[in-house]
């Protein structure tokens, strides 16, 4: 909740300019001041006036999708085949062989988890840096979710720390690809294999990004993809599947519709446990998202650049440490752009202060995910009359105290986060967002006081 108003709150405050999709040319020098302007804290011009390239970026595609599909009065999934057409085409972006359209990231996840069957006694994997969805789709099925602490260097679920967590109970381990880029799936797939344990990716964030030149959500058994308007593809609210396990689809599709197959699938009834939701996708929506993908490529690979860029020449600062990636990583999708900032290197000024200074500069940004296993959330289903009664007081102490993540704890206070409309920005942004970074360190003393 807490993140997710903040995610809000941010939109509200960033000022949304509309900008160039062009690079300018770049005159900064590395590693040294473009000219000795003072932080805007400090009476001085902003690091980065113009504002940022505006998000959704829209045009006369879109317009022409929306009115098309009212004109023919097909509005649902079941009236027309825009959101088919929508799946052919993203499974194919994605290189997977099935794709399901859903009404939200949410409703991908759990529709998967549905037509696994997850129930009470259950326990699935997730790491502790997420949004807080990864961990609603499994207490909704009156699971349990197993906290794995975070790899403070990738932001990501520390792999190493997987095989511990796993139990007699372990039924899904369900990665998530944080920020956009991908997780250590090399030794998360060896550990599904070797455990027999299904791995559900959550991509949730991470649109086109690649591991080992493929496409994350086509990794797993099956992959979530949100369509959330801040989300890199965007038709307000929806997901999808991916997959190339045809049963697992079919079985998907059933839960997602009321526990009916219709014409798709031979399930009857949703999946292995007779269950099932309306989490439709709408013709509306496809029709969006199918305009929007013609544009999410090009998007795609502005945002690699730039962050490529933004890496190198942030890697630079003192007390800035942007998020590494895994060997495997072969491109990343960047829905977040993630940094953690270390005080001792701008005169002990607090995270929060240096976040007011950015914003004060122009560069929105935030702290971030905070630490999910110490949440209300958690505190909470520990009392849960439920749970309580499902599994017994005992095992939700002792759950408690397995949810510990003491290099999460240490990450939640050092995150920084750009978001994604950010770096669709010029060389000549990124050029300013590191030049108002190096101002504040300049000025840290003063701005401190
Ligand atoms: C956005 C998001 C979700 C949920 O997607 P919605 O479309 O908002 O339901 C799940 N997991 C992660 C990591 C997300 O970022």
């Amino acid at each position: 909740m807490e993140n997710k108003m903040n995610r809000r709150r941010f939109l509200e405050t960033t000022s949304l300019l509309g900008g160039s999709l062009l690079f300018a040319p770049s005159f900064s020098i590395a590693g040294s001041l473009k000219s000795d302007v003072k932080p805007a804290r400090l009476g001085g011009a902003k690091a980065h006036p113009k504002g940022f390239q505006s998000w959704p970026i829209y045009g006369r595609s879109e317009e022409l999708a929306l009115v098309n599909t009212l004109k023919t009065g097909k509005w649902g999934r079941l009236d027309g085949n825009t959101t088919a057409t929508f799946e052919t085409e993203y499974a194919r972006m994605l290189g997977v062989k099935h794709s399901l359209g859903v009404s939200s990231g949410t409703a991908a996840l759990y529709s998967m988890l549905g037509a696994l069957n997850l129930g009470p006694g259950d326990e699935v994997i997730i790491p502790v840096y997420t949004f807080v969805a990864t961990y609603n789709v499994v207490t909704l099925n009156y699971a349990l979710p197993v906290f794995v602490d975070s790899d403070i260097e990738t932001f990501q679920i520390d792999a190493r720390k997987i095989e511990p967590a796993i139990t007699s109970q372990t039924k899904v381990i369900m990665p998530v690809h944080i920020g956009g880029l991908p997780a250590d799936l090399d030794t998360i797939l060896n550990i599904g294999k070797k455990h027999n344990i299904t791995i559900i990716e959550d991509a949730c964030q991470a649109h086109l990004a690649e591991w080992r030149g493929k496409k994350v959500g086509s990794y797993g058994l099956g992959g979530a993809f949100s369509f959330q308007s801040s989300k890199n593809l965007n038709c307000a609210e929806g997901g999808a599947i991916t997959s190339n396990n045809e049963e697992f689809i079919q079985r998907c599709y059933a839960f997602h519709n009321q526990g009916q197959g219709g014409a798709r699938t031979s399930f009857a009834v949703g999946g292995e446990g007779t269950r099932g939701v309306n989490m439709r996708l709408t013709e509306f929506q496809s029709g969006l998202l199918l305009a929007q993908m013609s544009r999410l490529e090009e998007q795609a690979r502005i945002r690699d650049k730039n962050a490529s860029y933004l890496n190198k020449a942030l890697s630079e600062i003192p007390g800035i440490t942007p998020a590494k990636l895994y060997d495997g990583v072969t491109m990343g999708a960047y829905h977040l752009y993630m940094f953690r900032y270390d005080p001792s290197h701008f005169a002990g000024m607090s995270r929060e202060k240096f976040l007011e200074a950015l914003s004060e500069e122009g560069v929105p940004c935030s702290a971030g995910y905070g630490s999910m296993n110490k949440s209300e959330y958690v505190q909470k289903l520990a009392a849960n009359k439920h749970y309580l009664k499902i599994y017994g007081e005992k095992a939700m102490k002792e759950w408690l105290e397995r949810n510990e993540c003491p290099q999460n704890d240490k990450l939640a206070e050092q995150g920084v986060w750009l978001l994604q409309y950010m770096l669709l920005g010029s060389r000549e942004d990124m050029d300013q967002i590191v030049e108002a970074i190096r101002k504040i360190q300049k000025y840290a003393k003063q701005l401190n006081k």
